[in-house]
């Protein structure tokens, strides 16, 4: 694991990549780093796209990639899939955006109403992010408290209470305690003041501070499968703890399924059997159309409710445009139960082959995930929290993830990923013999 090697592989995927090489040199002149969106990035520079199918991209350069990224675990059924493309270019014939409702938005609101447990009326925006702003600003509204509770190193979007304690390094982190820290200068201190930190899956020291904080806090969000942590999900008996927590001491229990929600139809909140008061959605329902959406109980939710007022109020130019309507309704039309069952089978057996392949090579390393969702981590020590995490050898992760895309295998650069309805045991085994042969030359 030398500098030497690991700069072999960099200069392998440059010599691979030189026209995404020209287009990163021309973005970078008016776009900061080249980007719109911090994720997209990587180093030496990321490829361009020239196009999707199935299960593959194919960049400027011709390279083909086996894609286990699928747009940050949005492409459930891979990409270009052939209802939703008929769909979106049926509506574009129809219009694209309209300033009063099209049927699209009853009918895939009553799907999620229909398959979310918590989900009793649902309202749209155009991204995740948006989606924890409106819940979070709900719980408030309804609580009459100005304090958040968001567990440490979570990431529920990009907006300001919740980026609090996402990426915060070790050294800059309490040694014990959970700790709020601002993502970046210029953060006001009220807003790092009304963010409490939590310890993932750590029942005693949540819920001391819970009640410490009792009188303040409007609610606790958090996803119930961590998705920065490798997917990992949460103890059963914690999720449990925090509604019967958050009911005792009058807050807002809201998960963030902007991820999780590929577990189940009703989402993880159906696999755990634990019901929040509040979800958040994204990616997956808009079927890979710009999304975001926040439901749950009714009197919750009638908070926005214009006929009533509203007490609350929301607005969005382009909130449940019909494209993304009949994109994310032809999604979810496919993803029957045996959809799920199949692809979190075949989760179940990517971890055990990964595992089996560090075994084999003698790697130190945790296979972390749930249904068609995983993640790998460098380390000899259980993944736990976001501590642990962050022990864990995150360069070894990139090394891997630049070898992989040597290798023709897209991942998320801290080694990552999920499977779509299109994965077979064919592409669970070519993502397994090509970590090991990047584990082999890394060695
Ligand atoms: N919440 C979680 C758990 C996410 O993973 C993301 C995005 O990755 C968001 C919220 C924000 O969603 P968006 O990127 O659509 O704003």
């Amino acid at each position: 694991m030398d500098r030497g090697k690991r700069t072999s592989e960099i200069e392998k995927y440059a010599a691979s990549t030189p026209l995404s090489k020209k287009l990163q040199s021309e973005a970078e002149k008016y776009l900061p780093g080249g980007s719109s969106r911090g994720t997209a990035y990587f180093a030496p520079y990321p490829f361009f796209v020239e196009r999707t199918d199935g299960h593959h991209i194919t960049d400027v350069d011709g390279n083909r990639y086996l894609d286990f990224m699928l747009n940050a675990t949005t492409y459930v059924l891979g990409h270009a899939n052939e209802q939703v493309v008929g769909a979106v270019q049926k509506q574009a014939s129809n219009g694209i955006s309209y300033s009063t409702p099209h049927e699209s938005q009853v009918q895939l609101a009553k799907m999620l109403c229909e398959r979310v447990p918590s989900v009793e009326k649902v309202r749209f925006t155009n991204s995740g992010t948006e989606g924890t702003l409106n819940a979070i600003r709900a719980a408030r509204a309804y609580t009459g408290k100005h304090k958040i509770a968001k567990i440490e190193g979570g990431y529920h979007g990009n907006h300001e209470y919740v980026s609090v304690s996402v990426y915060t390094p070790l050294d800059k982190l309490d040694p014990v305690e959970p700790t709020a820290v601002a993502e970046w200068p210029g953060q006001p201190p009220s807003v790092v003041e009304d963010v409490i930190a939590l310890h993932y899956n750590d029942i005693e020291s949540t819920e001391r501070i819970l009640r410490e904080h009792a009188d303040d806090v409007s609610c606790v969000i958090m996803e119930p499968v961590l998705s920065n942590f490798g997917y990992l999900p949460a103890e059963k008996k914690y999720l449990q703890k925090m509604r019967d927590l958050t009911n005792e001491l009058g807050m807002v229990l809201i998960f963030d399924e902007v991820q999780s929600f590929r577990l189940a139809s009703g989402g993880a909140q159906e696999h755990f059997g634990v019901i929040p008061d509040m979800t958040t959605f994204g990616k997956v329902i808009g079927g890979g159309m710009p999304v975001g959406a926040w439901g749950g109980r009714t009197d919750l939710m009638d908070l926005f409710d214009p006929t009533e007022g509203p007490i609350v109020s929301h607005a969005g130019t382009f909130n449940a445009n019909p494209m993304t309507m009949v994109a994310g309704l032809a999604t979810l039309a496919q993803m029957t139960p045996e959809v799920y069952e199949r692809m979190n089978a075949l989760g179940d057996v990517l971890r055990a082959k990964l595992r089996a392949v560090f075994d084999e090579l003698d790697v130190e390393a945790q296979v972390t995930g749930i249904g068609s969702l995983f993640g790998i981590h460098f380390t000899g020590e259980e993944i736990t929290n976001y501590r642990s995490v962050l022990r864990g050898d995150q360069a070894m992760q990139k090394k891997l993830f630049t070898g992989l895309l040597n290798e023709g295998i897209l991942m998320q650069t801290k080694a990552a990923g999920c499977l779509s309805a299109l994965t077979t045991e064919a592409e669970v085994d070519e993502l397994v013999d090509a970590t090991r042969r990047v584990m082999l030359r890394l060695r």
